[in-house]
């Protein structure tokens, strides 16, 4: 802290003389600089968020049944109703869970286990909208991290703790919040053990990946840079406690249909006549995933172990994609129309128009992911004239103008 000279005026908080510090608030007993006061608009920001962050979490409130779990997700979310029936119960079990644990403490005679959940399914099909749709659900903090960038602490990429810095931050800094939240981890399959791995060194991005995960998965106090990024010594840590936190984990799993075929192939040897052979749903193997279909792929065991949720996710088809541009609560089509009824514009759209995006978007082979990308290669242009358009007036988007654009 700077010296105070005797005929200068400074700063109460830090010191500093005006001629450094600039101009000064004196009050009754003590003056304030520009930048103190700029640091306790943070502080108090900061507590206030944190004192109002997830109001909307009431531990006594009753716990939903799983028929309406799935129907919520049913509002924002097409089709995947295994998927979904799934979640229901696993989320529900997750609230049961953080009930039973609120109400026994640490003196639980019984256990009840974290049902983490692993979900796969292509690209683009709903598996982030699911685990976010729940967050939504649960009123607790959610964030998404993306398996292919976590690394083991001490290499470089982000480590895996990380993770929950994230949390931290969605339940801004309300460590009691984060402890409740659920992390969704993304392409959890890009981790996965690679069995042509000959590196005499660690496995960076497999398997010492799966170990450092393992640890959050199974509930354990760690010390995380509230900051994010590389942990060094004198940084005040803040300590998370896994233990409730429920983490979703979704992955393409490409090629996994082939481990999930030679397995019911071989199972089905030995079994006298065709009764007991069910036919197999060639189109979607997926169906039949089983934990030893990923432990195949190259997660590791004890991971595996952590998932007692497996579920899948169906490949949208033409119909599902259809819906998906109208129907959600948040479907793209009624996002448009409320930004055209706020320049005044009523906008209307063929559904010729809607058929000939998801011919597009089935052809791009993105899943849904792909509409919104074609949707707003059409609209761009003509949001920009939007302004423009007459306050009252009406826009038809036609098949023909959609084919215009497309090209
Ligand atoms: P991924 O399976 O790759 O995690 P996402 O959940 O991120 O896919 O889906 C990408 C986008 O596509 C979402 O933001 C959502 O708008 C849309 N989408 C995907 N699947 C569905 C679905 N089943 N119902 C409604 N929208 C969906």
């Amino acid at each position: 802290m700077a010296k105070k000279p005797t005929n200068e005026d400074c700063c109460s908080f830090c010191g500093r003389p005006a001629s450094a510090a600039g101009v000064l608030l004196s009050g009754l007993n003590g003056m304030i600089c520009h930048d103190c006061c700029e640091q306790a608009g943070k502080i108090f920001k900061e507590q206030y968020k944190a004192a109002n962050a997830h109001k909307g979490y009431d531990p006594a409130a009753p716990i939903p049944a799983p028929a309406e779990i799935k129907a919520f997700l049913d509002q924002y979310v097409i089709g995947q109703d295994a998927a979904k029936r799934v979640l229901s119960v696993a989320v529900y079990n997750h609230y049961k869970r953080l009930r039973y644990n609120a109400e026994h403490g640490d003196k639980n005679e019984v256990e009840i286990e974290k049902s983490n959940i692993v979900m796969v399914g292509e690209t683009g099909t709903g598996k982030t909208l699911l685990a976010r749709t729940i967050a939504r659900l649960l009123k607790v903090p959610f964030c998404i991290a993306d398996a292919t960038t976590l690394t083991e602490a001490g290499y470089v990429g982000d480590d895996v703790e990380n993770v929950l810095v994230r949390l931290l931050q969605a339940a801004d800094y309300d460590v009691e919040a984060c402890e409740r939240g659920i992390v969704f981890i993304d392409e959890i399959d890009k981790i996965a053990r690679k069995s042509e791995n000959t590196s005499i060194t660690r496995d960076v991005s497999g398997e010492g990946v799966q170990q450092a995960l393992l640890k959050l998965l199974e509930g354990a106090d760690v010390n995380v840079p509230p900051e994010g990024g590389r942990k060094h010594p004198e940084q005040k840590m803040i300590k998370i406690n896994t233990r409730n936190i429920l983490f979703i984990c979704g992955g393409a799993f490409d090629g996994i249909e082939r481990a999930i075929g030679a397995r019911l192939n071989s199972n089905v040897i030995g079994f006298k006549g065709d009764e007991t052979r069910h036919e197999l749903d060639r189109d979607n193997m997926l169906q039949y995933v089983q934990p030893m279909d990923l432990k195949k792929f190259g997660l590791i065991p004890e991971l595996v172990g952590r998932f007692p949720v497996l579920t899948y996710l169906e490949p949208l088809d033409r119909d599902a994609l259809r819906r998906i541009l109208t129907e959600p609560k948040n479907a793209l089509v009624k996002q448009y129309v409320e930004l055209f009824k706020m320049d005044g514009v009523a906008l209307e759209i063929e559904p010729a128009a809607l058929d000939m995006v998801v011919d597009r978007a089935v052809e791009y082979k993105l899943g849904a992911r792909g509409l919104r990308g074609i949707m707003e290669g059409i609209m761009t242009d003509l949001m920009f004239d939007l302004p423009q358009m007459p306050d009252g007036s009406a826009y038809t988007l036609t098949a023909e103008e959609v084919k215009k654009r497309l090209r």
